[in-house]
């Protein structure tokens, strides 16, 4: 049995205060919430304010980025040991911001994976197609070549960890969902492929979260379908009581 995980992206959104505040809002939501895991994924600078505020409750804390090395001379960058002292345990890596606008190619995303589970750190695998790849009909092609090359050398321990957001580009922030049907298909897709590269045990345990406008209007009927364990929110994690909603209805 697969627990669900319900998991937002903030962002580039929330200044210090105002990251607090919205966690202060989530812990009173969810205090007394099981059944699922919960998941906030702040901007690093508002990471220590909100895991101070989520501590003692059902809310774990997680991280959008995390670079490749441990240490170094790496201006700008947060690496996994940093990520691990602020009390993370789960990181995203690969979004397709962060692809798109950030030059992230599978092969970088291959080295922020192994990077994570260096640092006990679990993480968020996503992928996705363009619009194009999906008016081509190609979208098992793209993804089998992107999670092929994410994964590799990711040996079994950790692979059973892992958590992968199956996030079609067109649907993120744009108010398009794929539909519950769609994405079940592509969620059923990908477990076949986890299937392939290592056995059916490590496909029926994984856990693969939708993400692309998810709302309350349209979490429930997603949910529902077999593959889906789960979401990856952006806009719809930036209020406490959408996000507590969602989170409620992926326990129903
Ligand atoms: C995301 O940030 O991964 C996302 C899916 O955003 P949104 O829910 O706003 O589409």
């Amino acid at each position: 049995m697969r627990k669900p995980l319900i998991a937002g992206n903030w962002k580039l959104q929330k200044t210090i205060p105002e990251a607090a505040e919205l966690a202060g809002e989530l812990k009173n939501e969810l205090a007394d919430f099981t059944g699922a895991d919960l998941l906030v994924c702040p901007p690093f600078i508002d990471l220590g304010v909100v895991g101070e505020e989520i501590s003692g409750s059902p809310i774990e804390l997680g991280a959008q980025d995390i670079f490749w090395e441990d240490t170094g001379a790496f201006t700008g960058e947060v690496s996994g040991p940093m990520l691990k002292s602020a009390g993370c345990s789960y990181v995203i890596v690969g979004h397709s911001e962060r692809r798109g606008y950030f030059g992230d190619t599978d092969e970088v995303v291959n080295k922020k994976l192994t990077a994570a589970i260096r640092s006990v750190i679990i993480p968020i695998l996503c992928v996705g197609e363009s619009l194009e790849k999906r008016e081509q009909k190609v979208t098992k092609e793209y993804l089998r070549k992107q999670i092929g090359a994410s994964i590799h050398g990711i040996g079994y321990e950790w692979i059973s960890r892992i958590v992968v957001a199956y996030e079609p580009i067109w649907a993120i922030g744009t108010g398009l969902t794929a539909s519950p049907k769609m994405a079940n298909e592509t969620h059923y897709f990908i477990r076949e492929l986890f299937a392939e590269h290592y056995d059916d045990s490590i496909a029926k345990n994984l856990r693969i979260l939708y993400g692309g406008s998810v709302k309350p209007d349209n979490a429930r009927a997603l949910i529902a379908e077999e593959d889906i364990d789960g979401f990856l929110i952006g806009g719809a994690s930036l209020k406490a009581d959408s996000f507590a909603t969602i989170a409620r209805y992926s326990i129903l």
